[in-house]
Formats: structure tokens, C-alpha cells, sequence
């Protein structure tokens, strides 16, 4: 529908948690925008040398946490594609289903001091206007993107990451209230980040 404001918020969500959902809730409220759309990556070519849980374990995770907000979507684009995520592909293939919609990539303050190292980053500008939110332990600056390009937003901090959240699965340390009670019972039934486990040597 033309003239719809859409806000994309791309990421691996292994798993989602509450810092994503924040995001996207409070760049929503500021911009007045219709719909915020997940986008669950496919590979995600920065993170190729760790392990990165099943495509469809983390798109059924981003379902489970946004299904109550109205507002909310999930898209498989990144995951249908197949092979390497370029936010470049994301913005076009979701420009083609929405046709004369305004997009908002939102984009916590780590990712976004790393655009211009993303393929085509450069060119992303023309297909969304960038949103970079803050996030507790980086800092905030737009100073090597192009002007006019990015708005800034400070948003409620939380201290909250997925590595945090596979590093407490695996120690045994609960997630409750980091992550939706949703998320926290799918990782259980699934036996998610059990296997990053370290636990403390017993000497037998
Ligand atoms: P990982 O620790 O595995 O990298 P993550 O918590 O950084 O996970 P991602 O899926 O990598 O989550 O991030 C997706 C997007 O959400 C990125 O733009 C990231 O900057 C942003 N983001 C993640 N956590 C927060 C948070 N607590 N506050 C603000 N933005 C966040
Ligand atoms: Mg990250």
C-alpha cells in the first residue's frame, strides 16, 4: 500500500529477546509507523565461523515473541533466499512486496557503526531511511554515514544480548524475563545452547 511507513529490523534472533522488541515498539512510537517487520537472517555472512541455530528455529522464535503485537510481522526473505544475508537484498525484496511503502531499517548502535563494511552498504541508503537506536556498552555515532540518511534515537536501555542468553542456557542460568516466556519455553523444548554448555570439571 503506497504511503505506508514500514520499519524492518534484521537480525540473527538466536534468540529474539527483549532489547529487539524494544527497539522496534519505540522507533514505532517516534516514527508513527504501520508496520515493523522482523527479518530473521539466513546465513549470517559476519557470524559464518560461529554456530548459528536452525533457520527455522529462529524464525519460529521471532513468531512466537512479536505474535501478540498488531503491528508486528516476521518475513522469511532473508531465510527463502538462501546462502549469505545482505541487507541490500532484504530492502529490495521487501520494497517489491510493498510497493510504494517508505522503509525504516532500524539498527542497534553496534551494527550501525559497521554498514559501510556490509555489501552494497552504501546503496542501502537509497532504499531506507536508517534508524540507529541505542544500546548499552557501544556508542551511538553517525559521523561516517551519509548525511541526512540516519536518525539517531535513544530508546529505554537494556543490557540484554542473544550470546548473554546461549551463554545462560548453557551454564544453566535461567532467561526468564529476558527473552518472552514464549521464546524461554520454545529454547526448552527444543533443548537450545544446551550443547555451549561448560560446565565445571569434575576431575573424573
Ligand atoms: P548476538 O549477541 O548473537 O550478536 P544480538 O543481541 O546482538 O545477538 P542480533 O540479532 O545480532 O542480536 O541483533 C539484531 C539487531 O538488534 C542489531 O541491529 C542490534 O544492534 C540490535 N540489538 C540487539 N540487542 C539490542 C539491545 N539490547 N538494545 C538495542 N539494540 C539491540
Ligand atoms: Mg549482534
Amino acid at each position: 500500500m503506497a504511503g505506508r511507513r514500514v520499519g524492518v529490523m534484521g537480525g540473527t534472533f538466536d534468540p529474539i529477546h527483549h532489547g529487539h522488541l524494544v527497539a522496534a515498539s519505540e522507533v514505532a512510537g517516534l516514527f508513527g509507523l504501520d508496520e515493523v517487520v522482523f527479518v530473521p537472517t539466513g546465513e549470517p555472512w559476519q557470524k559464518s565461523d560461529e554456530q548459528v541455530s536452525p533457520a527455522e528455529d529462529r524464525y519460529l522464535m521471532t513468531v512466537i515473541a512479536t505474535a501478540s503485537n498488531p503491528r508486528f510481522s516476521v518475513s522469511r526473505v532473508d531465510i527463502d533466499r538462501g546462502g549469505p544475508t545482505y541487507t541490500f537484498d532484504t530492502l529490495t525484496d521487501l520494497q517489491a512486496q510493498r510497493p510504494g511503502a517508505e522503509l525504516f531499517f532500524i539498527t542497534g548502535a553496534d551494527a550501525l557503526a559497521q554498514i559501510m563494511t556490509w555489501r552494497d552498504g552504501a546503496r542501502c541508503f537509497d532504499l531506507a531511511h536508517f534508524i540507529g537506536v541505542t544500546r548499552p556498552g557501544y556508542t551511538l555515532a553517525d559521523s561516517h554515514l551519509p548525511e541526512g540518511g540516519v536518525s539517531l534515537v535513544e530508546i529505554p536501555a537494556l543490557a540484554i544480548s542473544s550470546s548473554d542468553c546461549r551463554d545462560r542456557v548453557g551454564r544453566g542460568m535461567p532467561v526468564w524475563y529476558l527473552v518472552p516466556d514464549g521464546v524461554v519455553q520454545y529454547i526448552e523444548k527444543r533443548g537450545l545452547y544446551r550443547s555451549t554448555a561448560r560446565r565445571p570439571a569434575t576431575g573424573l
